[in-house]
C-alpha cells in the first residue's frame, strides 16, 4: 500500500500492528514490558529479549492470550556477538521483522566517577554498543520485510543531564540520526525516545529517596513520574504508519521537565 493509500485510512487504523513482526530487547520488566505487550494489543507479534528467561516466558505466555505470537530470546546483551545470531533466529521464527526496539539500559549513578573500566566498558557495551549491533543485525530483515522502523530508547539524560550514564545515551540519540540516514534507502525509519523519570525498577532508588524525587517533580510540569504504558504508547506510535514521515529524530516523553521549576 502507498503513502497516500495509506493516509486515506481512517487514522486510528494507520496506528495498527496487525502482521507486524517485532523484536524488544529488556522485555523482562520495566518500560520494555510494557511496550511488547502495548505492540501486541495492537496486532503485532513479538520477539522478547532479555537474560532473565523465567520472566519473558511468563510475559509471552501473556502475550500469547492476546491471540499473537511470541518469541522468547535469553540473551545478553554485554554480549555483543550474541545479537545478530539472536536477531536472525527471532526473524526466522516469526517469519521477518518489522520493527527493532532496543530499549534494554542500564543506569550507572556515578555522575562522571568511574574506576573499573571493566564496569566502563560493560555499561557502554549495553547501552551503546548492543544498539549499535542490533540496528546493523535487523537492517537486513527491516530491509526485506519493505522498510519498518527502529525505535531507540534513549533518556532525557542524554538531552538535558550529564554524567557517563547521560553520555552513553547521547550516543544513542547520535546513532539514530546517523543510522536515520544511512538506512533511508531500504524504507527504514530510525527514531528514539527520551523518556523522563519512569516508575521501573532502574529509578526505585529516586522513589527510596524523597528529597532527590522532589526534586525532580519540581521541575517536571506533570508534577509527576511516568508509568512505563505511556512510553509504550509513543512506540507503538513510531512503530505504525502513522509515523511514515518521522525519522532521524529524539522525541521527549518527560512530562515537561526543564530548568524551570513548578509554580
Ligand atoms: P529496568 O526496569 O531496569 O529494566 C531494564 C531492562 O533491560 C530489563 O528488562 C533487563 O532485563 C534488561 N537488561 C539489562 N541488562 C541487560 C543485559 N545485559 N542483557 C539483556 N537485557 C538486559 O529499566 P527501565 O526503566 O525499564 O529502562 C528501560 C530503558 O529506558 C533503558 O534503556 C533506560 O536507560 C531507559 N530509560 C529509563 C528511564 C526511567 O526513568 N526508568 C528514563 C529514561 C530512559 P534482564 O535483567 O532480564 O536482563
Amino acid at each position: 500500500m502507498s503513502p497516500r493509500q495509506k493516509l486515506q485510512m481512517p487514522v486510528l487504523d494507520r496506528f495498527r500492528l496487525h502482521g507486524r513482526r517485532a523484536f524488544v530487547t529488556g522485555a523482562s520488566r520495566g518500560i520494555g514490558r510494557a511496550i511488547a505487550i502495548a505492540l501486541a494489543e495492537s496486532g503485532a507479534d513479538v520477539a522478547l529479549a532479555a537474560r532473565d528467561e523465567a520472566r519473558l516466558t511468563e510475559l509471552a505466555a501473556e502475550i500469547e492470550t492476546l491471540g499473537r505470537r511470541a518469541h522468547v530470546v535469553p540473551l545478553d546483551l554485554a554480549n555483543l556477538e550474541a545479537i545478530a545470531p539472536a536477531i536472525d533466529a527471532a526473524a526466522d521464527e516469526l517469519g521477518g521483522l518489522d520493527l527493532l526496539v532496543n530499549n534494554a539500559g542500564v543506569s550507572h549513578r556515578g555522575g562522571f566517577e568511574i574506576h573499573d573500566p571493566a564496569e566502563f566498558d560493560r555499561m557502554y557495551d549495553i547501552n551503546l554498543g548492543a544498539v549499535l549491533f542490533g540496528c546493523q543485525a535487523a537492517r537486513p530483515h527491516l530491509a526485506a520485510a519493505g522498510g519498518g522502523a527502529i525505535v531507540n530508547i534513549g533518556s532525557i539524560a542524554g538531552t538535558k543531564g550529564a554524567g557517563l550514564y547521560g553520555a552513553s545515551k547521547a550516543g544513542v540519540h547520535a546513532l539514530t540520526r546517523g543510522f536515520s540516514r544511512e538506512y533511508a534507502n531500504d524504507g527504514i525509519r530510525v527514531v528514539a525516545l527520551a523518556p523522563g523519570q519512569v516508575i521501573t525498577d532502574m529509578t526505585a532508588h529516586v522513589r527510596a529517596n524523597p528529597s532527590e524525587l522532589n526534586a525532580i517533580l519540581h521541575h517536571t510540569a506533570r508534577g509527576r513520574a511516568a508509568d512505563p504504558e505511556e512510553i509504550a504508547a509513543a512506540v507503538v506510535y513510531l512503530a505504525s504508519p502513522a509515523a511514515g514521515f518521522v525519522t532521524g529524530t529524539t522525541i521527549a516523553i518527560d512530562g515537561g521537565r526543564d530548568f524551570f521549576a513548578r509554580r
